[in-house]
């Protein structure tokens, strides 16, 4: 009935990326790198995620008739990803220009492009994929009405028959509509996002994640897992709060760590698995992704999860 594990409905974005040796001030040129492209964007970056460690996935975003549009198109369909979804044309490829200093420390303009294109309507008209689909996973970085068609067409299920269990990682943060945060399950956020998110709650100052996790669920989600980095993640729900220890590995480059810990998160609890043991699976696949460079790149097959300490 279902064909899909899962569906990520989110960014697409070509990431280019240039090192500097110092990142340039206002009016001012510097020389730098060859140029180096690569496909990004949380919804793409997730979907890759899953699909690298066998989910059967489907994504749903837009991207611009260009090269970068193919680029993502092409990394997307290696990995295994289901692209009918892909929508193209409207406007240009949404793109991150990053300079890269020799600390690692980075300049980021990004220019949306065919994410902010993708709208409402295009949901209403890819339902099939929803329907088709155990979990659907979101994000915010195209525009919230369209995540939030998204969430309503779900939570409304078909015909009698119930949608797609909804994950969300509110990444860029932004305030949430009341009815999309209730159909979490779960709210998936990192410390920056708890904090957002809390920003008008003494519990988001306080510095303690089980407090976010306490705080964040009191507004609506059924579930909530705060990711925090080497430490691991925390998850709660209505009846208790659980700390999931990271793996200690040596870590590289956590570009795109979120996106993995979200994208194998959601494909687990598509193929059945409940909520603490899909966060003991997200975690290992997090620190796989952290122990090499780049964000797709860097994203672990089963094996390599695998072959993890214990
Ligand atoms: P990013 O923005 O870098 O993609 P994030 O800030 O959204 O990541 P994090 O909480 O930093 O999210 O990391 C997500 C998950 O990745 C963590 O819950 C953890 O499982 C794994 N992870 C991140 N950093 C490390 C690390 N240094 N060692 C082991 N695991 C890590």
């Amino acid at each position: 009935m279902h064909d899909y594990d899962l569906l990520v409905v989110g960014s697409a974005n070509a990431d280019l990326v240039i090192g500097v040796d110092r990142r340039p001030g206002a009016g001012e040129t510097v020389l730098g790198s060859d140029l180096v492209v690569h496909p990004g964007g949380k919804g793409a970056n997730q979907a890759v995620a899953a699909a690298r460690l066998g989910a059967r996935t489907a994504l749903l975003a837009r991207v611009g008739d260009d090269g970068h549009g193919r680029l993502l198109l092409d990394s997307q369909r290696t990995a295994g990803v289901d692209t009918v979804g892909v929508l193209v044309g409207g406007a240009p490829t949404g793109v991150a220009l990053i300079t890269v200093d020799p600390s690692g420390d980075n300049s980021i303009v990004v220019s949306p492009g065919a994410n902010a294109r993708l709208t409402p309507e295009d949901v209403r008209a890819s339902v099939r994929l929803l329907a088709a689909a155990r979990v659907v996973s979101l994000q915010l970085e195209i525009p919230l009405e369209t995540v939030a068609e998204v969430v309503r067409t779900a939570h409304a299920g078909f015909g009698g028959r119930p949608g797609p269990r909804v994950v969300l990682n509110p990444s860029p943060p932004a305030p949430l509509p009341a009815d999309v945060l209730a159909a979490c399950d779960p709210l998936v956020v990192n410390e920056h996002e708890a904090r957002f998110l809390l920003s008008d709650d003494p519990a988001g100052s306080s510095g303690d994640p089980e407090k976010w996790a306490k705080a964040l669920l009191a507004r609506g989600p059924r579930s909530v897992v705060v990711t925090l980095g080497g430490e691991g993640a925390l998850v709660a729900d209505r009846d208790r709060t659980v700390p999931v220890p990271s793996v200690a590995v040596a870590a590289v480059d956590t570009t795109g760590a979120g996106d993995a810990f979200t994208g194998a998160l959601a494909w687990r609890l598509g193929v059945g698995d409940d909520l603490q043991a899909a966060v003991r699976f997200a975690v290992r696949v997090g620190a796989a992704a952290v122990t090499r460079p780049g964000a797709q790149a860097s994203f672990p097959n089963a094996e390599q999860v695998a072959a993890l300490p214990r």
